[in-house]
C-alpha cells in the first residue's frame, strides 16, 4: 500500500540523491512497474526529470503504462521530446495509441515525426480504428507462423518473437496471403513432437473478430469462450492483430461507468422536478 511504497521510496530515494546510478536501478527495477508508477506521480518534477535520465525509455515506457491515461499529458510534456517518442516506440502498440489520443493533435504529430518510420506507421494505422472497436483495443505485437512449418521450427521462431510479443500463449497460423487459418496453443506446442507439422497440430476453427467490431462485443466473446486472447481479421480474414484479457478488463470497466452514467442520467430524467407542480 501507499505507506509501504513510501519506506520504499526513502530507501531509494538516497540512491538518487547521490547519484548512485546502479544502486538506483537496481532497488527502482525490482518493483513492479504498478508500484513504481504510484511511486512516479508523487514525485516532483525535477525528480522524475533526473529518474528519466537513469532509466531506458523501455523502463519508462512500463511505468507509463500503468499511469491513468487521463492524468499522463504532464509527464510526456516534461520529457525531453526525441525521449518521449522512444518511450512510445517502446510500447505497445495498444496503450501507446490509448495515450495519443489524450494528448493534443500537434503534440501526436510531433512525437511521430521524431520516432523512427515503422513504430510511427504502426502506430498511425492503429489511430485511425474507430473508438471503441476492436481495431482501437488490439495490439499489434501477436507471433504467427506458417502451417508448413515443424514443431520445432515453429519454436525457434516463437524464441526470437517472444521478448516483443503481448502475448506468446497463442501462436496464430497464417497463409501465404496473410490469412488466419489456424491458432495453436503454447501447451500445444511444447507437448507436441518436434518434426510434427504446424498444419497437423493447429486448430482450423479460429474464433476471431471484425475489426470494426464493438468493443463490448469482443468482451463478451472473451467472456464466452474463455481465450486469453482473440485475434481480429478485416473482412479478408487478413490477421491485423490480438486483443489480451488484460485489455478486456479495462474495456468491462469502462462499459459499466458507461452504463452507470446512463442509468444516472435516465433517472434525472424520470425523477420529478418537485417545483414543477408548484
Ligand atoms: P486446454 O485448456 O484445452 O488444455 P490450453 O490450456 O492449451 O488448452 P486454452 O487457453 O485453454 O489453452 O485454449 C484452449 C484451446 O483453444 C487451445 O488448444 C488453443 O489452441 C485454442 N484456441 C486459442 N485461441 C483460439 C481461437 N481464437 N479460436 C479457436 N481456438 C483457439
Ligand atoms: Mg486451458
Amino acid at each position: 500500500d501507499d505507506q509501504e511504497r513510501q519506506e520504499v521510496w526513502s530507501t531509494i530515494e538516497d540512491a538518487l540523491l547521490n547519484d548512485h546510478i546502479d544502486q538506483f536501478r537496481a532497488e527502482f527495477l525490482e518493483l513492479h512497474p504498478y508500484d513504481q508508477a504510484r511511486i512516479f506521480e508523487g514525485l516532483d518534477v525535477d525528480v522524475r526529470m533526473q529518474i528519466y535520465t537513469y532509466l531506458s525509455p523501455e523502463e519508462v515506457a512500463d511505468v507509463m503504462e500503468h499511469i491513468d491515461y487521463e492524468e499522463i499529458e504532464p509527464f510526456f510534456t516534461e520529457m525531453d521530446p526525441r525521449f518521449a517518442a522512444q518511450v512510445f516506440a517502446e510500447m505497445s502498440t495498444d496503450d501507446a495509441v490509448d495515450i495519443l489520443n489524450e494528448l493534443e493533435k500537434d503534440k501526436v504529430a510531433s512525437f511521430l515525426t521524431i520516432m523512427d518510420d515503422e513504430a510511427a506507421q504502426e502506430i498511425k494505422d492503429l489511430l485511425h480504428y474507430e473508438e471503441k472497436t476492436a481495431g482501437s483495443i488490439m495490439t499489434t505485437e501477436f507471433v504467427v507462423v506458417k502451417a508448413t512449418m515443424s514443431i520445432r521450427q515453429a519454436m525457434v521462431h516463437l524464441r526470437t518473437e517472444a521478448p516483443d510479443a503481448e502475448t506468446i500463449y497463442y501462436t496464430y497460423v497464417i497463409d501465404e496471403d496473410k490469412k488466419l487459418v489456424g491458432v495453436i496453443s503454447l501447451r500445444d506446442l511444447i507437448i507436441s513432437e518436434e518434426d510434427w507439422m504446424i498444419a497437423d497440430v493447429m486448430n482450423e476453427r479460429v474464433v476471431s473478430v471484425s475489426v470494426g467490431e464493438d468493443q463490448e462485443e469482443v468482451a463478451r466473446m472473451v467472456r464466452d469462450y474463455d481465450f486469453l486472447a482473440l485475434p481480429v481479421v478485416d473482412f479478408q480474414d487478413h490477421l491485423l492483430g490480438i486483443i489480451t484479457v488484460d485489455d478486456i478488463m479495462d474495456v468491462m470497466e469502462e462499459e459499466a461507468s458507461d452504463d452507470y452514467s446512463k442509468l444516472a442520467a435516465i433517472s434525472d430524467v424520470d425523477s420529478p422536478d418537485e417545483n414543477a407542480f408548484a
